[in-house]
């Protein structure tokens, strides 16, 4: 800001009112370059000595300002050249002034006079006409400061020079009103000599003091150092530098506080109807916590959660679910969970109590997964999981809930039966009582007494009898039996030690009472339990924790079998067509189309079935092809593998029937609940697709198309793995391509040994395994994206990785690339994967570091980008400075 500045005084040859002191200061009127007449006071006594002439303004009043400032344009004669004058002639004048508050002085002593300077020519003169003579104009400018009475006088001492005073002008500097930060600063004067002057600012029309406003004025008349500064009243807004009636906040917009420079559009799900609002009222439904921003929408509670699903672990079981559809727009849901403890109808609940603890806690969770400890054996409990956020408090309408029942396990009676020679034990025990439940098969581990840490054995067996030989004689044993269920293993029963014959004795028989807590839930009818010992049972010796295998149960190839239709009639039940219902077209499969329908089981109630059927005209092969997926699947018994119901091959069509799957292929699941699920969810699909695998690969069974389009997935978010028929690989698989050794593979999939030189193994399949981790982790994106089949060998063999997806945690990243190390037996098997996810899961902070997923994995060096690789969710690779050539 620039000073005014104010004049006092102008042309002072007019102001003079009063005679000069002197009379040889002369008025005389002369035109300047434009021709104006002009009024000059001048005095040149140059030829004679001792001059003292004085010339004298009228009083000019100091209007207030303390300190003025004289201009003078005046020309001063060089006495050089003045021809003959004299060593007195002078180039200098001086100036004065005396201070009063007398507008009238007649008469002014000389000594009364201040000096302010001597006045000599300087350099910055301009030539001017005076009458017939070019004279150089001066101009000087002086101040006085500290001014205190009404005015003063100005005075001019010529001490014998040849001067002409073209012009005095007096004036003094102010700050202009002005108005900033909505304060207005009036005119100010400025101060007397060079301190600032403060200047407090009053706030303009419609607006408040926020901080009080104050600017410094400054000696040069410029406004310094702004501070504090006003606002406008709520529902006035600022516009150049006012607060205007006009300006004021329309309907629909708002403005919270006086420190807001603008009106506001309402946000979302609120609406303010008058004018001027200070803020806006939230629609039906919708609420405004205390701590949000007037700025942020308006938000409701959450919808119920979703999908929850619950693993038991002896008394212990973790429930997992899906977040909310509807969060209500924020992000601070949390869930709280209330625990029921019901009656085995179901009928009487009653709050389960402190006996149960959750960990982390029961109230306030952030994440959707608890883990709930302390049960009681034997129970139903009946868990309602509520999700709230900060409005849930605001609302009348009841929580979003979901329930979810578990039952912890159920008592069994046992008759234990016991058989022993000197190396040789015989158990039985009795089913359940009241099965509700699938038992999929029992779990005998025993041990010599004392030397459990050492060596224990693990039998398993379908039948609820068995003969535990190679004992040593005389010697004691414990045994203990545990049951498992689709929902995982029950504990352990109570310990039954018993001692083997000593050498030369026979066998005795004894019967015992007992009776053990079986974890699991969801018991159903188990109808394989055989009354006497089973041929399937599976043997693992346990030493120093590691696994042997001896014995267990092998897959048989239908191949093996001379007639195939022997070997549908010995893995797979006939049924009877009449007892299907079909309902719907769920999907097309290789041989005709696969249905939904149901099943009506003597003495049970319906269930939902999957069928397939084989299309009319097919050759004998393709019906044995077809029927060949029927007696692989039908040898297998696991939670985690596609059950099959039955066959239907005595009318047309030929069918297979299994186990619907609500939520279809894994891979199409995935893609349409992009980023729905918590890590630990599916961190829990890949542990349910790894236990179905190591099943397999414990029966030796290699599936050789491990991928998540082969994958099912039930209700419960339960993935199954699935397409077993013979021909798959080489017929159905639509990403299966012909290989240079011929066949045909799915490439993306297919482990570099599989590829290169058929060497399928369940290794082959852990690769795939990790490929198919890597889909899952990245909601179903297309390893390799858009890359050619040529193109995936090449990089693979270059040791290219696939990077980690988005948020992909970093252990489940080094999971997957243990899954492609390029030496198959580096690989890890797939019991070790079960073990490695079970961790995990119970432990998800260890989910929590992300991996980086900007950078190419093992460091591969690419060598040439192609375009076609696109960027998605899955990945966001970083092509910059990335040459990819193969
Ligand atoms: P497939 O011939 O086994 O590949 O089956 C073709 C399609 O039918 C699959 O991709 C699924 O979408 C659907 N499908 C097959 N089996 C089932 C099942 N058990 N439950 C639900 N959908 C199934």
């Amino acid at each position: 800001m620039t000073g005014d500045k104010v004049a006092l005084s102008y042309l002072l040859l007019l102001a003079l009112s009063l005679p000069p002191l002197s009379i040889y200061w002369e008025e005389i009127s002369v035109m300047d370059e434009r021709n104006t007449p002009m009024r000059t006071y001048q005095v040149c006594n140059v030829m004679e000595a001792n001059q003292n002439n004085w010339l004298r303004t009228r009083h000019i009043s100091r209007e207030g300002a303390q300190r003025v400032y004289i201009e003078i344009k005046f020309t001063l004669r060089d006495c050089n050249s003045l021809p003959g004058v004299p060593g007195t002639c002078k180039e200098t004048f001086n100036m004065y002034y005396y201070e009063s508050n007398n507008a009238n002085l007649w008469f002014i002593k000389e000594s009364q006079y201040v000096k302010i300077d001597t006045i000599a020519a300087d350099e910055s003169f301009t030539q001017v006409d005076v009458g017939d003579r070019v004279m150089k104009l001066n101009t000087e400018v002086r101040d006085i400061s500290n001014l205190s009475k009404k005015g003063f006088y100005l005075a001019f001492q010529d001490l014998g020079a040849c001067i002409a005073l073209v012009s005095v002008r007096v004036f003094y500097k102010k700050c202009p009103l002005t108005v900033l930060n909505l304060a207005q600063f009036p005119d100010t004067i400025t101060g007397g000599d060079t301190a600032l002057v403060e200047v407090h600012g009053m706030c303009v029309n419609a607006s408040e003091e926020f901080e009080a406003p104050k600017m410094y004025c400054s000696a040069d008349g410029g406004w310094l150092v702004p501070i504090g500064r006003c606002v406008c009243k709520p529902g006035f807004e600022e516009n150049k530098d006012v607060c205007q009636r006009e300006w004021a906040c329309r309907p629909g917009t708002y403005k919270a506080s006086a420190t807001d420079a603008y009106c506001t559009k309402c946000p979302p799900h609120s609406s303010s109807p008058q004018e001027q609002a200070v803020e806006c009222v939230c629609e039906k439904s919708f609420y405004r916590a205390e701590t949000d921003p007037r700025s942020m929408a308006c938000t409701r509670p959450p919808s119920a959660p979703e999908n929850p699903i619950s693993t038991v672990n002896e008394t212990c079981v973790t429930l997992e679910w899906s977040p909310p559809r509807d969060t209500g727009g924020r992000g601070d849901i949390t869930y709280s969970l209330h625990c029921r403890k019901c009656s085995g109808d179901g009928r009487k609940c009653t709050p389960c109590g402190s006996s149960v603890h959750f960990v982390p806690r029961q109230f306030g969770l952030s994440s959707a997964t608890v883990l709930v400890t302390d049960l009681q054996p034997d129970s139903n409990y009946s868990f309602t999981i509520e999700s709230q956020n900060g409005v849930s408090d605001l609302s009348p309408t009841p929580r979003g809930t979901v329930v979810i029942n578990v039952t912890t396990s159920q008592t069994v009676s046992v008759v234990l039966k016991e058989r022993r020679s000197k190396d040789s034990v015989t158990l039985a025990w009795q089913g359940p009582e009241r099965p509700n439940g699938a038992i999929v098969e029992y779990e005998v581990i025993y041990y010599e007494k004392n030397q459990r840490e050492q060596n224990y054995t693990v039998l398993k067996t379908r039948s609820n009898m068995m003969t535990v030989d190679g004992l040593k004689p005389g010697t004691t044993y414990v045994f203990r039996v545990r049951a498992r269920t689709d929902g995982g293993y029950g504990s352990y029963g109570g310990e039954i030690e018993l001692e083997t014959s000593h050498e030369g004795k026979g066998m005795n028989d004894k019967y015992l009472f007992f009776a053990y807590n079986n974890c699991a839930f969801l018991f159903r009818h188990c109808g394989y339990i055989k009354a006497k010992q089973d041929p399937d049972e599976e043997k693992m010796q346990f030493q120093h924790g590691r696994v042997k295998l001896p014995g267990s149960r092998t897959y048989i190839h239908p191949h093996t079998y001379e007639d195939p239709n022997q070997a549908v009639r010995d893995f797979a039940k006939e049924i009877d067509a009449s007892n299907i219902r079909i309902e719907r077209v769920i999907g097309a499969g290789e041989f005709g189309e696969v249905c939904s329908g149901r099943l009506r089981v003597q003495g049970k109630r319906e269930i939902y079935v999957a069928i397939k059927s084989l299309k009319a005209g097919y050759s004998d092969k393709q019906r044995r092809d077809f029927l060949s997926e029927a007696s692989i699947m039908g040898q297998f018994d696991h939670p985690n593998i596609i059950r099959l119901e039955g066959v239907v091959t005595r009318c047309k069509p030929v069918m297979i029937i299994t186990e619907f799957m609500e939520n279809g292929s894994l891979d199409t699941f995935l893609k349409k609940h992009d980023g729905q699920f918590t890590v630990i969810q599916l961190v829990g699909m890949l542990r349910g697709i790894a236990s179905g695998m190591k099943y397999l690969s414990d029966m030796s069974y290699v599936h050789r198309d491990l991928a998540a389009r082969n994958i099912l997935v039930n209700s419960n978010l339960v993935c199954k793995v699935s397409d077993f028929g013979l021909s798959r690989v080489l017929e159905d698989d639509p990403e299966a391509a012909y290989t240079t050794r011929g066949g045909k593979i799915p490439i993306r999939w297919t482990a570099p040994e599989a590829i290169a030189y058929r060497k399928f193994t369940s290794a082959s399949d852990v690769w795939s395994y990790g490929i198919v981790m890597w889909e899952v982790i990245s909601y179903g994106e297309r390893p390799y994206w858009e890359m050619s089949n040529q193109d995936v060998i090449k990089a693979i063999d270059e040791g290219y990785r696939l990077p980690a997806p988005m948020d992909c945690p970093v252990v489940l990243h080094q999971l997957m690339l243990d899954c492609w190390e390029k030496g198959r037996s580096d690989r890890p098997k797939f019991g070790q994967i079960v073990t490695i996810l079970d961790k995990l899961i119970r432990n998800p902070a260890s989910l929590r570091e992300l991996a980086n997923s900007s950078v190419w994995s093992v460091g591969y060096k690419l060598n040439a980008v192609n375009s076609t690789l696109s960027l998605t969710r899955a990945c966001s690779l970083e092509m910059i400075g990335l040459d990819y050539r193969i």
